[in-house]
């Protein structure tokens, strides 16, 4: 079972990703918590250059980077877990990229996908946890955290409502895949929400 979390900086992806692996864990089931950009040693390398040259890079350099990051995470991590029968819980994917790169940047959401699938040669996951919020939002509870929220600064505000449109966008043209949340309610109970959805998936 491959399940990936989306949505803007701050939305709680990752508190998500660990409450979920900690259910699975308990319940017996082999996990791989992973992220991109970034999930193997080659994309560390990567995340180093997309996060501090991030506007030194030019955009389509930048697509090509978030794409080999994770032509190089599904080839190597990815789908051997999920030839093993393990579950994949993983912090950003396709959906990031097209969000991103296709809207924030304007490279255009078929360009960037098909330059995706072809990077991990069509893999979709089976399950993707939109968690949808206002970008103020998020950044006041990031400021609240005490963690930063260099993202949310160096981008303009019209950059994050882009990225949040084109989330939302993509979640409406596969409902069946997407799960999407409201990010402002309480992690505990988006939680639970997401837990049932994998129940059923798991049978
Ligand atoms: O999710 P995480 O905080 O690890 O993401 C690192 C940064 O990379 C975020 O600030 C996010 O805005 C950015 N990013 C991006 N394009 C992607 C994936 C992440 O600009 N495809
Ligand atoms: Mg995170």
């Amino acid at each position: 079972l491959f399940v990936t979390l989306e949505g803007g900086d701050g939305v709680g992806k990752t508190t998500q990703a660990a409450l979920l692996q900690e259910w699975l864990t308990d319940a017996g089931r082999t996990v791989v918590r992973t992220r991109e950009p970034g999930g193997t040693e080659v994309g560390l390398l990567i995340r180093d250059i997309v996060l501090h040259h991030r506007g030194e890079v030019a955009p389509r350099a930048e697509a090509l980077l978030y794409a080999a990051d994770r032509a190089h995470h599904i080839a190597t991590v990815v789908r051997p877990a999920l030839a093993r029968g393990e579950v994949v819980i993983q912090d950003r994917y396709i959906d990031s990229s097209v969000a991103y790169q296709g809207a924030g940047r304007v490279l255009g959401r078929d360009e960037v996908r098909e330059l995706s699938l072809w990077a991990t040669e069509g893999l979709l996951p089976d399950l993707t946890v939109l968690l949808d919020l206002d970008p103020s939002v998020a950044r006041a509870r990031l400021d609240a955290d005490d963690k930063p929220f260099d993202r949310l600064e160096a981008e303009k505000e019209s950059f994050h409502a882009r990225v949040r449109a084109e989330f939302l966008t993509l979640a409406a043209a596969e409902p069946d895949r997407f799960l999407v949340l409201d990010a402002a309610i309480p992690a505990a109970e988006l939680a639970a929400v997401v837990r049932d959805r994998i129940a059923t998936l798991l049978g």
